[in-house]
């Protein structure tokens, strides 16, 4: 098989048109291909694991709208669900019964939650989060970890800090220094550093945030250790441990990370495949703390079109169709299978690389190190990179267009897919070896 989607005439133009009136031509920089170079695809239309792009190029998708679809585009059973919605309403901006039976879904299948509360984005969800964390322990200090993302919020937008133990500088202009002066940020998987941070703030700390197998760095996973020595500290401070499951909660397992590892958190963030495409964050935690949230407590958070009829639908077939079918032992076989299909074509077009995977999600580091944290991450050849993403666009494999960010596989990819790729990226592996 030899697929030639190099023609990109359509979406160039759309390109050039699109940055004229929107910034970057993009409405979220990780499309834009800043970080491996050349025009995005734009795209026509998506069926189960293949996008089909304006200029009639057709690929296997390793993005999955970077996490939602978990079953790949147009699932049948999902846009039954949203069409059944659509006839009622859009929006009434007054309860509805599809809140509540997707809140009972979310409670019954992620272990620490007891009470959920939904909104629109993952960035809503750790905000609030945050806040929510401040207000039932009275404090403000908080602890996140170097090269994990959750959102644009200001006062986790401090992505800097490998290393020592720094005190929080923004890394966006127009995040005032105020707004990140509580955030400390630490190596991720440094048990020791995380013991100091606590020694030092243990009582002023109000929340942890992390996510429990990152994405935001390219795929990097905890260790046991790390995770377990968090949660013990956590409890011993009083300090509220925040799980940001936006990539991972309903990916991993049906109870996201913390059922995978045996790792409960006090509060938990929701996002990507809760809304199955659709707009969709949530936050929810244990119940004395769900309950200082207005109209039930005294910390204020709101919004307009959260718990949106049509977005409810979508989340509910989603986590229904997860319930129903178990796609998890079919997403580690897949992702196995993926991984062993890089292996083999990097070790045969002797290109070093380092692999991480857990389940469904991987990401193929351009370095012979271990990645285990942002400094290890970094590391990697990013042109290096950015070459082989080319490569294997250009032979009909979407990637994510960044050495830092996890690919996803979904349930309905199928083994010749996954044989496909392998062929295509050890093509792209040998045109690096001959550079
Ligand atoms: C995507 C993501 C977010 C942000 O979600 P948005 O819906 O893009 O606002 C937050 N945390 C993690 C771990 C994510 O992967």
């Amino acid at each position: 098989m030899s697929v030639d989607t190099s023609v990109r005439a359509e979406s160039e133009r759309l390109f050039r048109r699109a940055a004229e009136l929107i910034p970057g031509g993009v409405n979220s920089p990780a499309r834009a291909f800043g970080a491996v170079g050349g025009t995005p695809p734009f795209m026509r239309r998506g069926d189960a694991a293949y996008l089909t792009d304006v200029d009639g190029n057709r690929f296997i998708d390793y993005i999955g709208s970077w996490g939602p679809h978990l079953f790949g585009h147009r699932h049948p059973a999902i846009l039954q669900s949203i069409e059944g919605a659509l006839e009622i309403g859009t929006s009434f901006g007054a309860p509805t019964a599809a809140e509540g039976a997707l809140a009972e879904l979310v409670v019954s299948m992620v272990p620490s939650i007891e009470m959920v509360r939904m909104v629109n984005s993952g960035t809503e969800a750790t905000m609030s989060a945050i806040r929510v964390a401040r207000g039932f322990t009275g404090r403000s200090g908080i602890i996140k970890f170097a090269g994990c993302y959750h959102g644009h919020v200001d006062s986790l937008l401090v992505a800097a800090g490998s290393g020592a133990l720094t005190l929080g500088c923004p890394s966006s202009p127009g995040v005032p220094a105020g707004a990140t002066a509580d955030t400390l940020v630490l190596p991720y998987n440094d048990t020791e550093q995380l013991r100091q941070a606590f020694a030092v703030n243990g009582d002023q700390l109000a929340a942890v945030i992390i996510e429990p197998v990152v994405g935001n760095m390219g795929c990097v996973i905890p260790t046991s250790e790390f995770l377990g020595e968090l949660r013990r500290l956590c409890h011993h401070h009083g300090t509220v441990l925040i799980f940001d499951e936006v990539m991972t909660g309903f990916r991993l397992a049906a109870g996201g990370a913390q059922e995978l590892f045996g790792v409960t958190p006090d509060m938990t963030t929701l996002g990507k495949i809760l809304g199955a495409g659709m707009p969709v964050g949530a936050y929810g935690g244990r119940a004395d703390i769900m309950k200082c949230v207005s109209p039930a407590g005294r910390v204020y958070q709101a919004g307009t079109l959260s718990g949106n009829p049509v977005a409810m639908a979508a989340g509910r077939a989603m986590l229904e169709l997860i319930r129903s079918s178990s796609p998890y032992a079919r997403l580690e076989q897949l992702g196995s299978a993926l991984e062993s299909q890089f292996r083999g074509a990097a070790g045969r077009a002797g290109i070093p690389v380092s692999i991480n995977r857990v389940g469904s999600m991987l990401t193929v580091f351009m370095t012979d190190q271990p990645v285990t944290d942002l400094a290890s991450a970094s590391r990697s050849d990013t042109a290096r990179f950015a070459a082989w993403f080319h490569g294997l666009l250009n032979r009909g494999v979407y990637l994510p267009c960044s050495q830092f960010e996890a690919m996803f596989i979904s349930a309905v990819h199928t083994d010749e897919d996954i044989v496909a790729t392998g062929v295509a990226a050890e093509a792209a592996f040998r045109e690096l070896a001959a550079a």
